[in-house]
């Protein structure tokens, strides 16, 4: 009973997150998810999420903000985090998997992941700052 209780839940947990490439922390998917179905709890949502994880089926990333985003895309792929409005995009990358080799000639044991996160402003911050610097002048 419990046991399919949860995987309901994890199903609309997941139907919640699927194709999306914003990159939504625990918390905004709860408060995504409340809206239609109010049983829900933050709890349920970030187990769910951290099961989802473990079995590989998705990716959880810590981009520096304090707080873990979650990808429905699992394979690798690098991420650009924007320190204005803290958005996290996709990063397309053709040779992804050259970084790997580069570090491998200095690591002696055996790379199993490669993650790359890149910070910045993102092209939507970088407008509205010159906007504002604009009316001051
Ligand atoms: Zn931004
Ligand atoms: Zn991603």
């Amino acid at each position: 009973m419990l046991q399919r209780r949860n995987s309901k839940q994890r199903l609309i947990i997941r139907e919640f997150l699927k194709d999306r490439y914003d990159h939504p922390t625990a918390d905004k998917l709860f408060n995504e998810i409340k809206e239609e179905h109010p049983n829900f709890s933050l709890g349920t949502v970030y187990r769910n999420l951290l099961f989802l994880t473990q079995i590989g089926e998705i990716q959880a990333l810590d981009v520096g903000d304090g707080s873990t985003h979650f990808d429905p895309n699992p394979l690798p792929h690098a991420h650009f985090f924007c320190k204005e409005c803290k958005c996290v995009t996709d990063v397309k990358m053709d040779n992804y998997d050259e970084i790997c080799k580069l570090a491998s000639t200095n690591i002696k044991g055996q790379i199993q992941r490669c993650s790359v996160y890149l910070e910045g402003i993102c092209q939507h911050c970088l407008k509205i700052n010159k906007n504002s610097s604009n009316k001051k002048e």
